[in-house]
């Protein structure tokens, strides 16, 4: 908080790893959120010039587009964000074939096995953007291959943005045109992991300048 407020940022979204995620990089379950929002919450009363956001990067952990974070947790949180991450815990065997093991190197030695793996990403993210409130789908296309185009049209159609990573440099700006065209808004994030880099978003902004994005398709940005 400390850091956006040097950064001269009038909002910092504080989105922790949901819990399933291996090498305990996430939170250790809902309860750890609402603690986080209760601490959130005698900040934000403190009124120290900036809000803060409670939020949660949660993982779908099933094709069918579940996440790790239960829906009275999520109904108590400010932003909801959503990422497919190769280290996810999935719920069943199945899910970690199709969302795991098809996303490994040897599995990318296979062409067919790639457009799998590609198709059961693209419809999992998809499920999950319906059946959830999900404000933010993150990094899209990092590590696990995306249909750009059907992901955007599922966003566009339930309110959901993309995210533009600046913290992660393979976000192309063909990338964002497709998912423009098919009406899909944008949140440019900076996925900082650490204090140093809180608003930290000159990659993205360089991304939807040369996408030719106006700010008023960016969650984030100032447009009077
Ligand atoms: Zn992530």
């Amino acid at each position: 908080m400390r850091a956006a407020v040097a950064r001269g940022l009038s909002e910092v979204a504080i989105t922790d790893h949901g819990p399933r995620l291996r090498f305990g990089l996430g939170v250790r379950d809902g309860d750890e959120l609402l603690r986080i929002r209760d601490e959130v919450d005698a900040i934000n009363a403190m009124n120290p010039g900036i809000t803060v956001l409670v939020g949660v990067e949660a993982n779908v952990i099933s094709c069918e587009g579940e996440l790790d974070v239960p829906k009275e947790i999520l109904d108590q949180l400010d932003i909801v964000l959503c990422g497919l991450h190769p280290q996810a815990i999935t719920k069943t065997w199945r899910d970690a074939v199709r969302l795991t093991w098809e996303n490994t190197a040897i599995a990318r030695l296979s062409n067919r096995l790639y457009r799998r793996a590609r198709e059961d990403n693209t419809n999992a993210l998809v499920a999950a953007i319906y059946r959830n409130d999900i404000d933010i789908i993150t990094h899209p296309g990092l590590w696990l291959p995306v249909d750009t185009a059907a992901l955007a049209r599922a966003c566009a159609e339930r309110g959901t943005c993309l995210e533009i990573s600046a913290g992660h440099p393979y976000m192309t700006v063909e990338f964002v045109k497709v998912a423009a065209r098919e009406g899909a808004d944008f949140a440019i994030g900076s996925d900082a992991h650490r204090p140093e880099r809180v608003g930290e978003l000159a990659r993205g902004i360089a991304v939807a300048e040369a996408a030719g994005l106006p700010p008023s398709r960016i969650i984030n940005a100032r447009h009077d």
